[in-house]
Formats: C-alpha cells, sequence, structure tokens
C-alpha cells in the first residue's frame, strides 16, 4: 500500500505515520526527517538546505524531488510505503506521478491548536522520537479536543534511546505562521491536484494517539482489502 499522509505543520503526520506504518509493515519516510538528518551530519546537502530549513521555508523542488526519486527506488519499499511530508507543492506531486499512490490520508486541525502543537514539541535528537508536553482540551467552533499530552517517562530524556530532547529549529510562534502560511499558499493545491483521482481519508484530530490510529485504521482497512 503507497500512502501520503498530508495536512499543516504540527498536525501529527510524523506521529501518526510512524504509527500507522508499523501496523501495516511498511516503511514511512519523511522528508523532514531526511533533511534534519543532512543537517545535523553537516553533509554538503545539508549546507544547501540549512536556511530554507532555518526560515521554514521549503526546500526547492528539484532537490527534494531528486532525494525521494532515489528513495523509492530502495528495496525496502517495495512493500509500500507512506510518505510523511511529502509531496508538498504540486511539482513535487507531478514527479511522483511514477508511483502508484492509493490513498491519501488528510489530518486537519484548527490552526490555534496546531501552534500550541508545535511549541510543545519534542524530539529526540539522536532517534528523532516525536513527544508533545502539550495537555490539550480546547473547544472550538462546538468541537472539543481533547488530546492528552506525550511527555517521556523522564524528563527530556526519550523513552526509547534515552536521547536527549530538543526542540525543533522551526518550532517557535513565529515561524510556525510562516509555515502554515507556505502550506495554505503552495501545499493546499496538492489536494486540488490529486481530487478525484485518488482516494482520500479526511481526519479532524480531536482525540488521543491512540484512539486517532484505531480511527485512521479503521478507514485505512476496507481500502487495503480492496488492493
Ligand atoms: P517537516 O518535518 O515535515 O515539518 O519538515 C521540516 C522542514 O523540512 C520544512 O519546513 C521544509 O523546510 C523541509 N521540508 C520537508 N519536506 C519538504 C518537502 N516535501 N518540500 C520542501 N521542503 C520540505
Amino acid at each position: 500500500m503507497k500512502i501520503i499522509m498530508f495536512g499543516p505543520p504540527g498536525v501529527g503526520k510524523g506521529t501518526y505515520s510512524s504509527r500507522i506504518a508499523q501496523k501495516l509493515g511498511i516503511v514511512n519516510i519523511s522528508t523532514g526527517d531526511i533533511f534534519r538528518e543532512h543537517l545535523d551530519r553537516g553533509t554538503e546537502l545539508g549546507r544547501r538546505i540549512e536556511s530554507y530549513m532555518k526560515k521554514g521555508k521549503l526546500v526547492p523542488d528539484e532537490i527534494v524531488a531528486n532525494i525521494m526519486r532515489r528513495r523509492l527506488t530502495q528495496k525496502d519499499c517495495e512493500g509500500g510505503f507512506i510518505l510523511d511530508g511529502y509531496p508538498r507543492t504540486v511539482t513535487q506531486a507531478m514527479a511522483l506521478e511514477d508511483e502508484k499512490i492509493d490513498v491519501i490520508i488528510t489530518l486537519i486541525v484548527p490552526d490555534e491548536i496546531l501552534i500550541a502543537k508545535c511549541v510543545a514539541r519534542r524530539i529526540c535528537k539522536d532517534c528523532g522520537e516525536i513527544y508533545n508536553i502539550l495537555n490539550l482540551d480546547r473547544t472550538i467552533e462546538d468541537v472539543r479536543y481533547v488530546v492528552p499530552s506525550m511527555s517521556p517517562q523522564i524528563e527530556k530524556k526519550c523513552d526509547k534511546c534515552g536521547g536527549g530532547l530538543i526542540q525543533r529549529i522551526d518550532d517557535n510562534p513565529q515561524m510556525i505562521k510562516t509555515r502554515l502560511e507556505i502550506y495554505r499558499e503552495q501545499s493546499k493545491p496538492v489536494v486540488k491536484y490529486y481530487h478525484g483521482r485518488i482516494q482520500f481519508i479526511e481526519i479532524n484530530m480531536t482525540g488521543a494517539v491512540n484512539l486517532m490510529v484505531n480511527v485512521i485504521m479503521e478507514k485505512l482497512t476496507p481500502i487495503l482489502n480492496k488492493l
């Protein structure tokens, strides 16, 4: 099964992609993680993309498309994959045309919550595991959002590998606003591009992670069974 996980920054694409990938036994590919790794290792590519990432801007399409073209030919992609954060522009979607995508999962949350969630996000500097220290309970336009925090058991230490937890350089309120604008201007048109050609699952992320994983799996299962 080939899946695109789509949605604004901070909605939980990384968290849900990795959980769903694990359940389906397919590989999870996050362009953000690939780029952060290059930044950390100080590679040539890392130096080329640094200024975009630090400003919360999109890395140029040709760089992303090249990386992904190569990544998707690797053996672990043969059984299917989830793309977390790709494609993010119509040009990137066009570069992905050779892959037969089965479904696009769109995650939705109001902006106010996205900003609060991004500010409270922490990631492990070693293994990339995602945490969130926000205990969310808010009602917006008559919809209640109750998402308990996903804090580590020991403060600032990763439960999985013991690594230190850090904040992403682009998870501050000003840059989150920039990323949301970019999402609206450049990434939202991707939905229109695929409309009517690929099946969509749209989910309002109102609850705890385990609950939402079950909701996603319930909607995915009938699609999986038809493949
Ligand atoms: P993410 O972890 O998905 O929020 O991505 C973090 C940052 O990596 C983004 O703000 C962009 O600078 C860059 N990035 C990740 N994926 C893409 C993409 N598909 N196209 C362009 N830039 C990307």
